[in-house]
């Protein structure tokens, strides 16, 4: 997790739960495990297990995930382009030029 806005999730895929541990956040104190991704092992954020408070409860099954680390379906297309491109122009360095 990179810091920044992080977002509530009803679910999620890809993602592995691990370190189950009680935390104190300003809303209330919560059981939650961290989540990361099952490819790059990136930390995205925690998945809450328990909320102390009823008001909190909501939130029980829930993930919360940094904006940052996640790509909209928009944003993967334009990275894989600028990939792409990228891609290329490394090609055209090493262009094999005839004799
Ligand atoms: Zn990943």
């Amino acid at each position: 997790m990179s810091g920044g806005t992080g977002y509530l999730f009803k679910d999620a895929i890809n993602l592995a739960l691990a370190h189950v541990k009680h935390v104190h956040f300003t809303s209330g104190e919560y059981i939650v495990a961290d989540t990361s991704c099952i490819q790059c092992n990136t930390k995205l954020g925690w998945k809450y297990l328990y909320a102390f408070r009823d008001y909190n409860a909501r939130k029980v099954g829930m993930f919360c995930l940094c904006r940052a680390d996640l790509l909209t379906y928009k944003e993967k297309k334009t990275r894989k382009q600028k990939l792409r491109r990228k891609n290329q122009s490394v090609k055209a360095q090493f262009r094999i030029v005839p004799w």
